[in-house]
């Protein structure tokens, strides 16, 4: 049996992973985001069978592109996926045209590839000629599997993206089934998160803290995942919250899935008790008052964020407070070590507040480490990272056979 990457080699971005014993089956196949650029694609691959491990458009965003190439098989997935998977590569295809890219595939592709998207729960093994495949729990955001393969008497744990504590939104990881090859994600191997609790208590701060001066605290956030963990955060202000962009429609969908939430029913009820804005009209009335706003894109780079930051611009007591990790380049990170946005060409002074928060989804260096000694792997792959090769060394030095492959390197295993 051999193993192959055609993407998320020494890079954060088009995941895409290809396990090969007589059919191919491959593992995600996802975009590589770039700020102000065309997105990169994973290497091309004809495969047999498909398995997608979560929605986030780095595991998905090159999924329609297999129906182009001819793929007539189907694609497996839990059903929450499935279901954000519409409204995510929906989404990319209209960035993609608005920002002048080349659209790879189109909507009859999205069409195509939803169409053949069976639902998986997890647990339940998958019996096919060659192979057995089933899902686990991952813990990142809901819906989100870890994919275990049985081929060739070895069995190989590909984790996607994962989680080990908990968060308010989801369980963390549960499950970590022993395997032969482990193919794991390092986002964040190298740190250490900060304690939840104490970094939850110094965002509410800054919430209350503009709010009760009278101003707007702009929350950016993904869509997926991290705006509802900021809803589950912000229960309990005793101002207005209110959700924007495509974190309503992908809001909307999670909270029918409470079987995937930690909490059940906790975040339809937050729901109904905050605002869904719905046009420019809405977003000019609500920013009259002190409220707090989650909304689309977590890079602050486009959707709703912009509006709001023209409009809140100079209003000293309005802040921005940025929930998650900033790229290089990302307009997100400029207003985070310069106070400026760059609104029709120009690099404007914003004058507010901004502050960042670690709310990750993704597990930090310890629950990395606890998940591969849990696993117990003869073979650990380490991918979806900006140190891999660092994290596979230090690995090594640990007594595991680890490997940072490079894009579209093979592995006989
Ligand atoms: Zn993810």
């Amino acid at each position: 049996m051999e193993i192959s990457f055609a993407g998320a080699a020494s890079e954060v971005g088009r995941s895409a992973i290809v396990i090969e014993n007589k059919e191919k089956i491959l593992l995600d196949y996802g975009l590589k985001l770039n700020h102000n650029e065309e997105p990169e694609y994973p290497l091309k691959v004809n495969p047999n069978h498909v398995f997608i491990s979560h929605a986030h458009l780095d595991h998905i965003g090159a999924v329609p592109f297999l129906n182009k190439y001819g793929y007539v098989g189907n694609f497996y997935a839990t059903d929450l996926t499935i279901d954000l998977m519409r409204v995510m590569l929906e989404d990319s295809a209209k960035i993609a045209k608005m920002e002048g890219y080349n659209v790879r595939y189109s909507r009859k592709d999205v069409r195509d590839t939803l169409n053949k998207s069976i639902s998986v729960p997890y647990r339940k093994t998958l019996n096919f000629k060659n192979f057995s495949a089933s899902f686990v729990d991952a813990g990142h955001i809901p819906g989100s599997a870890g994919i275990v393969i049985e081929t060739a008497g070895k069995r190989i744990f590909y984790t996607g993206d994962l989680r080990v504590a908990d968060t308010r939104l989801v369980n963390g990881m549960k499950e970590f089934p022993e395997a032969d090859v482990l193919v794991i994600e390092s986002t964040y191997a190298e740190r250490r998160h900060p304690d939840r609790q104490a970094e939850e208590k110094r965002f509410l701060e800054a919430v209350r803290e503009t709010v009760e001066g009278g101003g707007v605290a702009l929350i950016p956030a993904f869509a997926l995942g991290r705006s509802q963990e900021m809803l589950m955060i912000l229960e309990g202000l005793k101002y207005p919250i209110y959700v924007d962009g495509m974190a309503r429609e992908a809001t909307s969908i999670i909270k029918n899935y409470k079987s995937y939430l930690k909490d059940g029913g906790r975040l339809s009820k937050l729901c109904s008790s905050a605002g869904f804005v719905k046009d420019n009209r809405q977003r000019e009335q609500i920013i009259e008052e002190p409220c707090a706003i989650v909304t689309t894109a977590g890079f602050v780079q486009a959707g709703p964020s912009v509006f709001y930051i023209r409009r809140l611009c100079l209003r000293k007591n309005s802040s921005i407070l940025i929930p998650g990790f900033q790229v290089d380049g990302s307009p997100g990170r400029q207003l985070l070590e310069h106070n400026t946005y760059n609104l029709d060409g120009e690099n404007v002074n914003v004058g507010l507040h901004v502050d960042k928060f670690d709310f990750s989804a993704h597990g930090d260096r310890e629950e990395l480490l606890h998940t591969i000694n849990k696993v117990n792997p003869e073979k650990v792959f380490v991918v979806h990272g900006d140190n891999c090769e660092k994290f596979a060394a230090e690995l090594k030095e640990m007594g595991f056979e680890a490997h940072a492959p490079e894009i579209g390197n093979k592995f006989s295993v």
